[in-house]
């Protein structure tokens, strides 16, 4: 589905077949001289034929095409390696980027065991992902941007704001002029994006991502052009019931804490979840998003000294800091 937002700027809807996702979008934007297209979609025949056959109807020459990637994300970035043409120049990020100097998952895997996430079916889930962006990142020449950097098309100038959180190095395009943001995965309307701690280095994923809510919160926004699903307005709203969202989950965490104390793996399976199922129904990947957010929450929790870890037998157990 293409769908035309504002003059010369195009929401193709591209499919993520088993995916609760369902779709990204990939943005195509018309410049004076140059396209600019914002994130792609997964490296997948389905998703390659729905933006290549967009690009055919929007007389799109991927010659005189460039690529905004708002995150390291697969279904965001994947494609770009199939589509972008030599001449293209690939805006991406390099906290993001240096993630895909490791493709072990070694530090993926200690990190989610020593807190409580069974190996094994933990290795089991990782043999099982995509290899493309590992096989293929050196194939694009990325052109890594900062904060405030600014993309000219001619009659629009769109600043790249960095928002991690969702992500390291996860950003938006803000065009001032008319008011629009693409906000990537940092904020979507109907759906909570995850905020993640999946390895020891990084920091405090959750309090970057409430200080870039605050960032996007100072801007003149009326139209928000997220990663997935509709375009929609009333961007202070939804900041709002973002914060409300994880103020209520820390809430939870500590009342389950109260009773006992627990590692991040028990935690999550303790803790409500969007998902029509049981715990031990959650598919294998669900199950380590949840410890992620759980994680994300424990450290947040941590820095703001209402719980404590410590460890036993090989292990990170947490308790509230008042018992
Ligand atoms: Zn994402």
């Amino acid at each position: 589905m293409v769908e035309e937002v504002l003059p010369g700027i195009f929401r193709i809807e591209v499919p993520l077949r088993h995916n609760p996702l369902e779709s990204v979008n990939a943005y195509l934007i018309k410049g004076r001289k140059r396209n600019l297209v914002v994130d792609t979609g997964l490296d997948r025949d389905e998703c390659a034929k729905v933006l290549q056959v967009a690009f055919r109807k929007l007389a799109v020459n991927p010659e005189n095409t460039d690529f905004f990637i708002t995150h390291l994300h697969v279904d965001h970035l994947e494609l770009v390696f199939k589509v972008a043409s030599p001449n293209s120049r690939v805006f991406f990020n390099s906290a993001d980027f240096s993630i895909f100097d490791d493709d072990s998952w070694e530090d993926e895997l200690s990190f989610a065991s020593a807190h409580g996430f069974p190996p094994k079916e933990l290795q089991k889930m990782f043999n099982g992902f995509s290899r493309t962006v590992f096989n293929a990142k050196d194939k694009v020449k990325f052109t890594f941007l900062r904060d405030g950097e600014v993309i000219d098309m001619g009659n629009r100038l769109f600043q790249c704001l960095e928002t991690p959180g969702h992500t390291p190095g996860s950003m938006c395009l803000y065009e001032a002029g008319e008011r629009i943001l693409f906000s990537g995965d940092h904020i979507l309307e109907k759906i909570t994006p995850g905020i993640v701690l999946f390895r020891e280095k990084e920091m405090n994923p959750l309090q970057s991502y409430l200080e870039s809510l605050d960032k996007i919160a100072g801007l003149r926004v009326d139209l928000v052009l997220p990663g997935h699903r509709k375009v929609f307005g009333n961007l202070h709203r939804r900041i709002e019931e973002l914060i409300n969202h994880h103020r209520k989950r820390g809430e939870e965490i500590l009342t389950v804490l109260n009773e006992e104390d627990a590692d991040a793996f028990q935690l999550a399976s303790r803790i409500s979840w969007d998902l029509p199922l049981a715990w031990h129904e959650f598919p294998t990947l669900q199950k380590w998003f949840a410890t992620g957010e759980t994680l994300a929450h424990l450290k947040y929790l941590e820095n703001r000294k209402l719980v404590v870890r410590y460890e036993t037998a090989g292990k990170t157990k947490f308790i509230c800091a008042n018992t």
